[in-house]
């Protein structure tokens, strides 16, 4: 048994990763702002007696007992992540150097919940870990993606310097049950839109790409990651599988049977148009691959969004 803090806790990823580690046995301490999550995700176990919830601040230092870190506290949807770029900013930055240096004090090995996104708009496809991408620094999506960049650079940096022992997972498009009504990412949008009869809003004309990783799969590659001897380089999580945006659109009109009618609308700036991860280090590596394909992952997902809408 390990006592295990993961930061951004409470949001959607966080919460399926808690659940899977309290199953395993371990301590864990959850650290949550609850800016994007909510303690509603971890209402069911409220009254575990291993898990410890502790209301914070990522840009604040922390002191705390520990042995591994999963370090996850970061809005993750365009949406969110652009509502106090600056913020956001600090949260990728100031968050990791002190969660960096907490590791490095009580000599815990440490997870970074790193993005597809340090690869911009990637003219290189699938992305493999080796490809350094194309990240316009100047964007609205630069907070969130230069930030991330950041964030792994003071990850090996604090690695090559103090010997810290880390770990980075380049997370690709991941959806699940928990995603909050209001995220604004994709696959959200499009079932609560299904569901409750409104036009399904096409960023462009649909033809982006995206992989989309179901969350069960997402968290057993994270712990996987985390538990795994040696594994300082980048390792991608995600699902190679991809879709464009209008087959999602389909898929998810099929699936709810819904009678809702696609929209398009303005695609916004520096939207990737191609993404799909090269998974083979993580095969090779972690003996890890993604088993929930795309259409049994959305049967998991519709029936917790019905719920939330009622
Ligand atoms: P989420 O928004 O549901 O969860 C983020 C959590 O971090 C929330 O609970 C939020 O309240 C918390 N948080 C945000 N800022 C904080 C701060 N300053 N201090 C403390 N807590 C803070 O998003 P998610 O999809 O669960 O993403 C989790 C992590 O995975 C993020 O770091 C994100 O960048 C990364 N990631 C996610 C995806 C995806 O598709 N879901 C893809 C790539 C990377
Ligand atoms: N998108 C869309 N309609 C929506 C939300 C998103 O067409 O209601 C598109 C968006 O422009 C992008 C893709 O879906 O091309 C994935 O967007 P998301 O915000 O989920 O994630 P990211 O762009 O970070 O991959």
């Amino acid at each position: 048994m390990a006592r295990i803090l993961v930061t951004g806790g409470a949001g959607f990823i966080g919460s399926h990763l808690v659940e899977l580690l309290l199953k395993q046995g371990h301590e864990v301490l959850c650290l949550d702002n609850y800016f994007t999550g909510s303690k509603e995700n971890l209402l069911h176990l409220r009254d575990h007696p291993r898990l410890e919830m502790i209301r914070h601040d990522v840009v604040e230092p922390v002191m705390l007992e520990i042995d591994q870190i999963y370090h996850l506290a970061c809005p993750a949807s365009p949406v969110h992540y652009q509502y106090n770029p600056v913020k956001t900013i600090k949260t990728n930055v100031l968050g990791t150097l002190h969660m960096l240096g907490l590791a490095k004090r009580v000599k815990a090995r440490i997870l970074l919940a790193s993005t597809s996104e340090i690869y911009g708009d990637p003219l290189e496809h699938p992305q493999r870990e080796e490809y350094w991408g194309n990240v316009n620094c100047l964007g609205p999506r630069s907070c969130y993606d230069e930030g991330k960049r950041v964030a792994e650079t003071l990850m090996m940096d604090y690695h090559r310097q103090n010997r810290v022992d880390i770990r980075i997972a380049r997370i690709f498009n991941t959806y699940g049950p928990r995603m909050a009504l209001n995220d604004g990412r994709v696959v959200s949008n499009f079932i609560v839109q299904a569901l409750s009869g409104k036009e399904i809003t096409i960023y462009g004309e649909g033809r982006q790409t995206r992989s989309f990783c179901y969350v069960s799969d997402l968290v057993d590659g994270l712990v996987r990651l985390m538990n795994c001897e040696e594994q300082t380089e980048p390792v991608n999580l995600g699902n190679p599988e991809e879709f464009t945006i209008l087959e999602l659109a389909h898929k998810v009109l099929a699936l709810t049977k819904s009678a809702s009618s696609p929209v398009f609308k303005p695609l916004p700036a520096d939207d990737p148009v191609r993404r799909r991860p090269d998974i083979s280090r993580a095969k090779e590596k972690l003996g890890w691959q993604p088993a929930v394909l795309l259409e049994e992952g959305l049967k998991a997902t519709i029936p917790y969004f019905a719920e939330k809408l009622k």
